[in-house]
């Protein structure tokens, strides 16, 4: 067993001072050398926090005392002790930015779907709509099956979503991300644009992975710390590789950054067609593939 814990969480509900929360929790974080990210708003606190386990213990039995949190759904991972490189907390206008005004869980939000009831519609007869709200990035290394993806860059774009998915405002939706935290958002706006029935899954992506290990999420969750994907039970026969190498295809799930720096898109990139300090250029702009554009003419 690991010796370190990471846990990610988010609770949408009414902070009246950001900044005092900010100052207690660092206080507590520093004490217990946890390290990781924290956002505070007045709308709730969104957090992923990496320690050893019994400090993560002792911070979730303070954390869970709280009123305001103590119904707060953890998620919980193994950890390395290297996820994080420090420990942030920072007060903004909201925990997650939609990019939508007006946008509020505490009063509209999609209903809930358990990971049990999500599993037992797959199997089922149900007709139903899964809508990925991640980042394409994300997508490209494990979705579930059949599902409809985003396909934006950015969870401030979600408005852009509304053509793909018009014709199924009267069909049954399940919007999914990778904890939660995001549908708490983006079901609610489904539910504001006039789409009647909107569920959002429960704990997320992790807790589905978490119960049902490489069924139908297939390939691995993207996650945003140092570990970059994460994947459940990683030597089971049935687990696949999602991910292609931008470059020559082949399959992997090693992200980079663009080395260049001026564009630093985040991308997968083989270990073959990185360099031998695991950099590279991208191929959608930034190398020049003149010479390899003249072999394949030529062919
Ligand atoms: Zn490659
Ligand atoms: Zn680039």
């Amino acid at each position: 067993m690991s010796k370190f814990k990471i846990i990610l969480f988010y609770k949408y509900v009414t902070i009246e001072n950001p900044e005092k929360l900010r100052d207690e929790q660092r206080e507590v974080c520093l004490k217990l050398s946890l390290k990781g990210r924290m956002i505070i708003a007045k709308e709730g606190i969104n957090a992923t926090l990496e320690g050893k386990v019994e400090d993560i213990n002792r911070y979730l039995d303070i954390f869970l005392k709280d009123k305001r949190f103590a119904d707060t759904h953890i998620k919980l991972s193994e950890g390395t002790g290297e996820a994080f490189p420090k420990l942030s907390i920072k007060v903004r206008n909201e925990i997650v930015a939609s990019g939508v005004d007006g946008l509020d869980p505490n009063k509209t939000t999609g209903k809930y779907l358990t990971a049990e009831q999500l599993h037992s519609w797959i199997k089922g007869k149900k007709e139903f709509f899964i809508v990925d709200m991640r980042n394409d990035y994300e997508q490209r290394v494990g979705y579930f099956e059949n599902s409809i993806l985003s396909g934006i860059e950015n969870f401030r774009d979600i408005s852009k979503l509304l053509p793909k998915i018009k014709h199924l405002k009267g069909k049954t939706i399940v919007t999914v991300c990778t904890g939660g935290v995001r549908c708490e958002k983006a079901s609610g706006f489904l539910v504001k644009e006039g789409f009647s029935d909107v569920y959002q899954l429960f704990g997320g992506i992790v807790t589905y992975m978490e119960k049902y290990p490489n069924e139908d999420f297939k390939g691995s969750l993207y996650v945003f710390d140092n570990r970059l994907v994460m994947g459940f039970n990683m030597d089971d026969q049935r687990r696949e590789i999602i991910g292609r190498c931008a470059s020559c295809d082949k399959p992997s799930e090693n992200y980079i950054n663009c080395s260049d720096d001026f564009c630093h898109r985040h991308f997968i990139c083989c270990l073959d067609c990185t360099d031998e300090n695991n950099k590279a250029l991208c191929p959608m702009g930034c190398r020049d593939f003149s010479d390899e554009h003249r072999d394949v003419a030529t062919m």
